[in-house]
């Protein structure tokens, strides 16, 4: 038998599983266990449910032993943030708000990994209703990065990112407006990716900004997300959104000699911000895909400078119009010191957000109130074309751009009081969004703090072959994904 199975990768497990070596039981046990011993210092979870778990395991063994195996991702525990829904099971955004609620249905990728044998296993905590950068916007207790417990796993998804680095799940999932998947994955040391807008059915997520959520895979590496990218992608017309594609087998299309490929650096993202010790380490990455033979050109995308003004009209307009829904009424907590019916909208609303998300509903309600809608939202609106129009651009001369994926390492927790500090932590993700692109973060070394860094690839639209491919290239050089944080 091999080393305990916490830390293995999903392809590790499923040939396990395979040959009889361990059962699901077995396997999800080990990751209770793991998760009853770090769970108190590492706080990633909002809730779990072990009987339900371990009850998904043993019918997942049992098909096996049936010879009705659903494939690789049978029996394999993963994670959910806690904004996809799982039917009868608390979904709560991390919000005073929805402390109580529990989800009628399934969300479509959580019925997808549900055919695809997958045990379900628990939901992961998250800046409230995915708003933040470091996870300490929660109304539970900020989750810790289990490489440093004083520092912030990121965010909004840092539940899942480090849930996974912590060994407390074999996958998770997480989603991605700004950056929520990316950013996380990099502080954590994991590979996070965020699809195409529009390959992953969003019916079930609760909604934060619609035309930017998208949900992914964190996996410790990029064949594991292709696994998982396999499992949940594909039309739903249950999402307007959702792309009418043919769905290529992504883990397939890994074993296909691909590249060299003609990689793009964007100047305006090696600029002012980025710590020393981060560009360093994306530095050398830059340099080993360059000894592997591939062409590296400097780029430009002219418009970087407003992604972030962009997103933070676009963002809040949205969410102030979808968390119009949360009124005390039809869903979410609701007063008892209500005085009459308006009354009752207030105080269900003055108690049930936090600060953050008040301060999102506030601006987006401005920037589309009637006297300022074209100065801000319609603006912003055009702004974001340039924006993506800048990424097309630069993909007329290559196949991808490598980035950082964020300025800096993780901080410590309490470090950024400031909105506008935290704001910053997504510059280099968010255009990605604006864009509507794909994009994957893989670890690329660590901080002489022994802190990881993420190096950020970005792929052309519904090109996630391509994009897990150059990021497989980089991590086959690397043994990054083999090191963990000692608990
Ligand atoms: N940090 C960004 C925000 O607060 C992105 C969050 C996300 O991707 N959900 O909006």
């Amino acid at each position: 038998m091999s080393a305990s199975p916490h830390y293995q990768t999903i392809a590790a497990l499923a040939e396990r599983l395979a040959q009889g070596e361990l059962t699901s039981v077995e396997l999800t046990q080990a990751v209770i266990t793991r998760t009853q011993s770090v769970e108190g210092k590492v706080r990633a979870f909002n809730s779990r449910d072990e009987a339900d778990a371990l009850a998904q395991a043993k019918a997942s063994d049992e098909r096996r032993a049936a010879g009705k195996c659903l494939g690789v991702l049978d029996g394999i525990p993963i994670g959910l943030k806690d904004v996809i829904a799982v039917r009868d099971q608390p979904l709560t955004a991390s919000s005073r708000m929805l402390r109580d609620f529990v989800s009628p249905y399934d969300a479509t990728v959580t019925e997808r990994l549900k055919m695809a044998g997958v045990v379900i296993w628990g939901r992961l905590n998250l800046d409230e209703f995915a708003m933040g950068s470091s996870t300490e916007n929660s109304a539970n207790a900020p989750t810790a990065n289990p490489w440093d417990l004083s520092c912030v796993p990121g965010g909004s998804s840092g539940g899942s990112a480090a849930a996974l680095a912590a060994g407390e799940a074999i996958a998770t999932l997480g989603s991605d407006t700004g950056g929520s998947i990316r950013q996380p994955a990099s502080l954590c040391g994991v590979v996070g990716l965020k699809p195409t807008y529009g390959l992953v059915s969003r019916y079930g997520l609760i909604a934060y900004a619609s035309s930017l959520d998208q949900i992914g895979p964190f996996t410790r590496t990029v064949e594991d997300a292709a696994m998982v990218l396999q499992a949940i992608a594909g039309h739903d017309e249950r999402d307007s959104t959702s792309f009418k594609i043919e769905i290529p087998d992504y883990r397939a299309a890994l074993t296909v000699k691909r590249g060299p490929w003609k990689l793009g650096i964007p100047k305006e993202y090696f600029g002012e911000g980025l710590d020393p010790e981060v560009a360093r380490a994306v530095e050398a990455a830059v340099k080993f895909y360059r000894d592997q033979g591939c062409e590296i050109v400097e780029v430009s995308l002219p418009h970087t400078q407003y992604c972030l003004d962009a997103y933070y009209v676009i963002a809040t307009a949205e969410a102030s119009s979808n968390l119009a829904r949360f009124d005390g009424i039809r869903y979410g907590h609701r007063s008892a010191k209500a005085k009459d019916v308006v009354d009752l909208y207030f105080q269900s609303r003055a108690e049930g957000f936090g600060e953050e998300v008040k301060r999102r509903i506030i601006l987006g309600t401005y920037v589309l109130s009637s006297g300022y809608y074209d100065a801000y939202y319609l603006r912003a609106q055009k702004v974001r074309t340039l924006i993506r129009q800048d990424f097309l651009n630069a993909y007329k001369q290559v196949d991808a751009l490598i980035t950082p994926t964020s300025p800096t390492a993780a901080f410590k927790i309490g470090a950024k009081a400031d909105p506008l500090a935290l704001y910053l932590c997504d510059i280099y993700t968010i255009g990605v969004n604006l864009a509507g692109l794909p994009a994957i973060s893989v670890p690329c070394g660590f901080t002489g703090a022994g802190l990881p860094i993420g190096l950020q690839v970005i792929g052309q639209p519904f090109a996630e072959a391509e994009l897990l491919a150059i990021a497989q290239a980089y991590e086959r050089g690397h043994d990054w994904c083999n090191r963990h944080p000692e608990l």
